[in-house]
């Protein structure tokens, strides 16, 4: 089974939506497991302190190595990767998800205020992963983002396995546009190609669709797909 271990000051809020749609029904199963940890039962002083004052000044408070390091050893205790949720960290891709959602599960720390002591992240060898470059007050949202990012492509969550290779990024594309039933809403058609029933025509339709919105809109994942194309078809 595949194990999410969340280490959070704020364990009430999972499984949070998790618990809902496919991932909660997936849970429900047995097809995933989560475990909350809550640092704070790690603290050594009757406050549960978990923050000290940033070494150096400056405002906010750090989350304290020694806590946070006697939180992970009670919980990382087997190979899943330790992540630490992080604006600093390497951007989270669809590919790292596929990875990540492949091995047995994942080890996933929160930080809060303005950050974790650095030298717990390089004691316990924490990977940083960022979910955009924006700051949240917490990891929790971001935990829950890459859980759920993960989740959905376990075996058997997903109504068809062809609805995860479709989507976007999973061949460096954007999707295409969907469009559901009524015919005609608002003055606007279904394009005609999709109600045509040429399969055919309405793959290439899509796949022109999905180059696109991706050349539009994300010049950067299109100069990647170019780079890919061509250094495919010179050795192919
Ligand atoms: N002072 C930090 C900085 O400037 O990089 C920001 C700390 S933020 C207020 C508190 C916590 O929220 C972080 O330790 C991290 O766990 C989480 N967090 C904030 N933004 C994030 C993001 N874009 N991706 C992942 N985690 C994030």
């Amino acid at each position: 089974m595949w194990r999410a271990s969340i280490l959070t000051i704020f364990p009430d809020v999972f499984p949070g939506p998790l618990g809902a749609s496919l991932a909660g029904k997936a849970l429900a199963a047995g097809v995933w497991s989560l475990d909350v940890v809550d640092i704070r039962d790690f603290a050594a002083d009757k406050h549960r302190t978990v923050d000290d004052t940033p070494a150096g000044g400056g405002p906010g408070m750090v989350m304290k190595a020694d806590v946070l390091a006697r939180a992970i050893d009670a919980t990382a205790t087997d190979s899943r990767p330790r992540l630490l949720l992080s604006p600093r960290g390497a951007p989270l891709t669809q590919a790292r998800v596929e990875g990540l959602a492949g091995g047995s599960g994942l080890v996933l720390v929160c930080g809060r205020f303005e950050g974790v002591d650095e030298r717990v992240i390089a004691a316990r060898s924490l990977e940083e992963v960022s979910i955009g470059d924006y700051v949240l007050s917490g990891g929790e949202i971001a935990a829950m983002a890459l859980i759920d990012a993960c989740v959905r492509l376990l075996p058997g969550v997903m109504g068809a396995p062809v609805s995860g290779a479709e989507e976007s990024f999973a061949d460096g594309l954007l999707e295409y546009p969907q469009y559901t039933r009524p015919q005609l809403w608002d003055g606007r058609p279904i394009p005609e190609i999709l109600t045509s029933g040429d399969h055919a025509k309405i793959a290439a339709w899509r796949r022109a669709e999905a180059e696109r919105l991706t050349r539009e809109r994300r010049p950067d994942l299109w100069a990647a797909f170019l780079r890919r194309f061509r250094s495919g078809s010179r050795t192919g």
